[in-house]
């Protein structure tokens, strides 16, 4: 059999038994699935001897390459020694190690670590856990939600309700709970001639008023810091974040920071909050805490709350929730091992010098007749494209030009997975500047596929 007919027999066998996510299964009858037999660093390679490289780290959640050695050896130690236990009325080391990890790392205040195994999972945690401190603290009618325009946080039902893309969210409607919208700041739709930071004061205003008028039914406000991945990398100014911490104190108000996209220094600092010097009450956490390992996810809250559940049995004032592979040993051992390599690369200075990089080489981008900006936050560049430069007219969504983009681009040797008209590059840290160079240039031809 040769390796070629390899890579069809994998595609044809995995067809006929795997539903993919986020994934129209018919568009499978033209799209060619692509099995990967392996990863080195930035690379993932197929059965043909192809290679991609990884644009968008997997899903956002690869740090440090694939197969990165000093992580697969931290989970070979840990397989060898304990696999799994439950962490009701069990404890291990690498869960404790990680919890005093991100203690140290977080923003000061931020002690308490509760475990979960997805993204998803840890929103459900935060949104779950806030409405309950208020049941505790004896204010009942404190259960709802604010949240804002384009956000993102999951798709189990309560992170769906309590996000806002429309494609993930309307047909489930009428299963969700109802929340409270704010406008988004995404600076992307600020007037000509405004400043990001003038933008993000201006739109807060919603937010104070929104505040002002719900604080006595809000539990929390959540949102995703400085930038809305899934909502098609919109970014904000830090200000907003700072607004937002000190009308939350002063309307009584919990926030929860969803950091499990933009956390692990994909924003240009370890966690986007240390942008607004701000601490949340809950941050949650995932995607990167493993280096792209395994599904893993924390949410980190203060004492103030750990104690409002902090009771005797009989008054039922626990946080009973749990999931079977909660603070899983292995999954902590990768986390460790990513948390060493932030500790011994000094990985956001040269993270700075990448990010430089990638500014450089897409900044001719910006001229092109069909994009209407080029934005970045630290390790996230996005290239929103357009019909009309001149009279921001969008694309028709249902031309689905960035499938031409993705296509072009794997047809080159990269992976990168537009979001509707929007090309982004989130490459995995290791990537090198000539790489950046590389991956510029495909991005550039990604535009010219999808434009054409
Ligand atoms: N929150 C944010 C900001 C995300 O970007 C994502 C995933 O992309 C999630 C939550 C959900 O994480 P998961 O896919 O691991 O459930």
């Amino acid at each position: 059999m040769t390796s070629q007919s390899r890579n069809a027999a994998i595609a044809a066998r995995d067809l006929a038994v795997v539903w993919h996510p986020c994934t129209q299964m018919k568009d499978h009858e033209r799209l060619p699935m692509i099995p990967i037999s392996r990863g080195s660093g930035v690379w993932l390679y197929d059965f043909d001897g192809h290679r991609y490289l990884d644009g968008i780290s997997s899903w956002w959640v690869n740090l440090f390459g694939h197969a990165n050695p000093r992580i697969n050896s931290a989970v070979r130690e840990q397989l060898d020694r304990l696999e799994h236990v439950m962490l009701a009325g069990f404890t291990h080391e690498p869960v404790l190690e990680l919890s005093e990890c991100l203690a140290r790392l977080l923003p000061a205040g931020l002690t308490r670590c509760f475990y979960a195994d997805s993204g998803s999972a840890a929103v459900e945690v935060a949104v779950k856990m806030s409405f309950h401190y208020w049941q505790n603290r004896g204010r009942p009618r404190k259960r709802r939600f604010i949240t804002l325009s384009n956000s993102y946080h999951g798709e189990t039902l309560g992170a769906l309700a309590v996000g806002d893309v429309e494609l993930y969210k309307k047909v489930y409607q009428p299963l969700l709970m109802n929340v409270i919208t704010v406008p988004s700041p995404d600076c992307h739709l600020r007037e000509p001639g405004t400043d990001w930071e003038s933008h993000s004061r201006r739109m807060f205003l919603a937010m104070e008023q929104a505040l002002a008028e719900h604080a006595d039914e809000v539990a929390a406000v959540i949102v995703e810091p400085l930038v809305q991945c899934a909502g098609s990398m919109r970014m904000y100014h830090p200000v907003y974040l700072s607004l937002l911490r000190e009308a939350c104190d002063r309307h009584g108000v919990l926030l929860i920071a969803d950091e499990i996209a933009v956390g692990f220094g994909r924003s240009g600092t370890m966690f986007a909050c240390e942008q607004a010097g701000i601490r949340p009450d809950f941050i949650c956490l995932s995607k990167g805490l493993t280096g792209g390992y395994l599904p893993l996810s924390v949410v980190v809250t203060t004492e103030e709350v750990y104690q409002a559940f902090y009771d005797d049995y009989l008054r039922l004032n626990a946080f009973l929730h749990s999931h079977s592979y909660t603070g899983n040993p292995l999954a902590c051992a990768a986390a460790l091992a990513t948390l060493a390599i932030f500790a011994e690369d000094d990985v956001i200075a040269r993270n700075r010098g990448l990010a430089g990089r990638m500014t450089q080489v897409t900044a001719e981008l910006a001229n092109h007749p069909h994009v209407a900006e080029v934005r970045q936050t630290g390790m996230i560049l996005a290239i929103e494209t357009v019909k009309n430069k001149t009279s921001d007219e969008r694309y028709d969504w249902r031309e689905r030009r960035g499938l031409r983009a993705y296509e072009y681009a794997l047809s080159q040797g990269a992976l990168l997975r537009p979001i509707g008209n929007v090309i982004y590059l989130m490459p995995p840290y290791v990537i090198e500047p000539d790489q950046i160079d590389w991956l510029a240039g495909v991005a550039r031809g990604a535009v010219d596929a999808a434009c054409a």
